[in-house]
């Protein structure tokens, strides 16, 4: 926890502090905690601070007297007899954990601050450090949850909306860790856009781009439940099929395909006249880098047969 470590203090002290003189009777002390509204007192003397006074100490001394059947104004004794001398101090610039530590280790819920001098300037409660535990906690899980958002935004592609490579990654180490487990296969199929390099050489970067979005979201609203879309590269996307074999995959290879040449999105320079996908896909309970590059050499088939078509590893 490096917050913990940052937090001296003196940030959290109260400044306010009560002292009394040793020889000051206790009547004197209980009046002056409780018209200050107070749960200390320090216990000073021109030489220094001498101890703390703190409510516990007056309890345990009224609660022996009484057991003891002298409770009685006149023999209540002086603050020296019921203080805790001499007091655990800490320094101005300790910081939370090293006065949570003193607090935790020796028991005890007021701590005078001296600064380098001795000199007593505040004291510290265990309200106080609780309060700036939970404040610190707090801060850091606002930090972790903006983290987590960080993580999440760079997990999606920008100009597509879905996810990108690393994203695949790290869902496909998933999937094939349970197709291994429960020994069923799953599919990939790569998709490509066909003769785009002509696309954006006719039309425009701009156009490109538009064209790829319309792409992703024609394959994305053609998928089944389950199944994921990534954009694997370029003009590349990458479908992931957990618990699918190679006709099911075919099957969802051909349904994306179809899905973009309904598009109807005109392309003048290429031979199919208008824009397509080639897809070429794999199955297996294997690893991924295997199966993608499987899917990848049948996508390269599908190119040399024609494009706008489907064929499998
Ligand atoms: P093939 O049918 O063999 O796949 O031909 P192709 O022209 O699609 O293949 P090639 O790999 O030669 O060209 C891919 C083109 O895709 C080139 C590249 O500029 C374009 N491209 C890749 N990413 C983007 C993008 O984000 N926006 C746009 N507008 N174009 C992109
Ligand atoms: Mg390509
Ligand atoms: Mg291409």
């Amino acid at each position: 926890m490096t917050l913990m470590n940052d937090v001296p203090v003196a940030q959290l002290m109260s400044r306010r502090v009560t002292c009394v003189a040793p020889e000051e009777s206790v009547v004197v002390a209980l009046n002056t905690l409780r018209s200050h509204k107070l749960s200390c007192l320090l216990v000073q003397t021109p030489a220094g601070l001498e101890g703390i006074l703190t409510e516990r100490d007056l309890v345990v001394h009224v609660d022996d007297l009484v057991s003891e059947e002298r409770l009685h104004v006149n023999n209540l004794g002086v603050v020296r007899q019921l203080m805790s001398s001499p007091p655990i101090t800490v320094q101005e610039d300790d910081c939370l954990q090293t006065v949570l530590d003193v607090s935790m280790r020796c028991g005890i819920r007021h701590l005078p601050v001296v600064n380098k001098l001795g000199e007593l300037v505040g004291v510290v409660t265990q309200t106080d450090l609780m309060r700036a535990y939970s404040h610190i906690l707090e801060r850091q899980l606002t930090l972790a949850n903006d983290n987590e958002r960080l993580m999440a935004l760079s997990l999606i592609d920008p100009l597509m909306s879905i996810g990108n490579r690393r994203a695949m990654e790290g869902d496909l180490k998933h999937v094939q860790a349970k197709a291994q487990r429960t020994q069923s296969p799953y599919g990939l199929v790569l998709l490509d856009v066909d003769w785009f390099k002509r696309y954006n050489d006719h039309y425009g970067h701009q156009l490109g781009d538009e064209a790829l979005r319309a792409v992703a979201k024609a394959i994305s609203d053609s998928l089944r439940q389950g199944d994921r879309l990534y954009r694997y590269g370029g003009e590349e996307l990458i479908l992931v099929l957990p618990d699918t074999n190679q006709a099911g995959a075919f099957q969802a290879a051909e349904r994306a395909r179809e899905a973009v040449s309904q598009l109807q999105l005109e392309h003048v320079d290429s031979p199919l006249g208008h824009l397509t996908v080639s897809a070429g896909l794999a199955s297996g309970d294997g690893d991924w880098p295997a199966l993608v590059a499987g899917a990848d050499a049948a996508l390269y088939a599908a190119k040399e047969k024609g494009r706008n078509q489907t064929r499998a590893a």
